[in-house]
């Protein structure tokens, strides 16, 4: 934990730039769990132009369009928070946009080829079409063991390279365009889907967690979340 040990502190990196996708809510999601189990925690979003804090525990990233996410990522390589917090071992999570903009690089749709900032082993160019719609993953069994549910949209197709792994293997749906979804290197983890994410799917908020605390979280869920998984397993179409 950070500097005020007594508190968890969860950066929300370029809100108003990486806001689209209701992405946002992962910070709510990672306090609430946190405070649900009596740990003090906050949420410090970091707009464009304020410098971001390398001491915070954990940042997340969400999605946005492609003019959007360039933004983002010539900020992030300039301001060195992000990166600093990355060298000492800080929790990441990035959604779509923010999955790219943790990548070694990223083509938008107009040919611009855009560096990232390489915490990721991935590098990402435009695909045929847009992904759009309900997407199923099981995850690799080191991250979870229920199949994560989500949205997508995106034009993005992503190769993970050796340095990373694959979050899980795509059951329905697009994610990175060849069967794997997401990517995971030590603390830092990125998917595709929407949702948001670590709402739709509370067990990786809590792996993610276990990484902040050093242990894993004891169980929080009441009987009915198992009902609404279900349901959203058995989803054709986002809603
Ligand atoms: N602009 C990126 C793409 O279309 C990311 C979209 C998103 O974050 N949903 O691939």
């Amino acid at each position: 934990m950070s500097a005020d040990t007594s508190k968890v502190h969860i950066g929300l990196i370029l809100p108003d730039v990486l806001g689209t996708y209701g992405d946002s809510g992962n910070a709510t999601v990672l306090c609430k769990r946190l405070e649900w189990r009596g740990i003090a925690a906050m949420v410090v979003p970091v707009r464009i132009s304020e410098p971001t804090p390398a001491s915070l525990d954990l940042y997340v990233l969400g999605g946005g369009e492609d003019d959007a996410q360039a933004l983002a990522a010539d900020y992030l390589r300039e301001d060195p928070g992000l990166l600093r917090a990355a060298e000492r071992g800080a929790v990441i999570v990035g959604v779509c946009a923010g999955l790219q903009v943790l990548g070694a690089s990223f083509t938008t749709s107009d040919g611009a080829v855009h560096r990232g900032l390489g915490l990721l082993d991935v590098t990402t160019k435009p695909g045929e079409r847009r992904s759009v719609g309900e997407v199923v993953v099981q995850p690799n069994p080191l991250f979870g063991g229920n199949p994560l549910t989500g949205f997508e949209n995106h034009m993005g197709v992503t190769s993970v390279g050796p340095d990373s792994v694959p979050l899980g293997r795509v059951q329905r749906g697009t994610g990175n365009g060849d069967r794997s979804e997401g990517a995971v290197r030590g603390h830092v983890l990125a998917t595709y889907l929407h949702g948001p994410v670590l709402a739709r799917n509370p067990e990786l908020a809590d792996l993610v967690l276990g990484w902040v605390v050093g242990h894993p979280p004891p169980p929080l869920e009441v009987p009915e979340i198992e009902l609404l998984r279900q349901e959203r397993l058995t989803r054709r179409r986002a809603r």
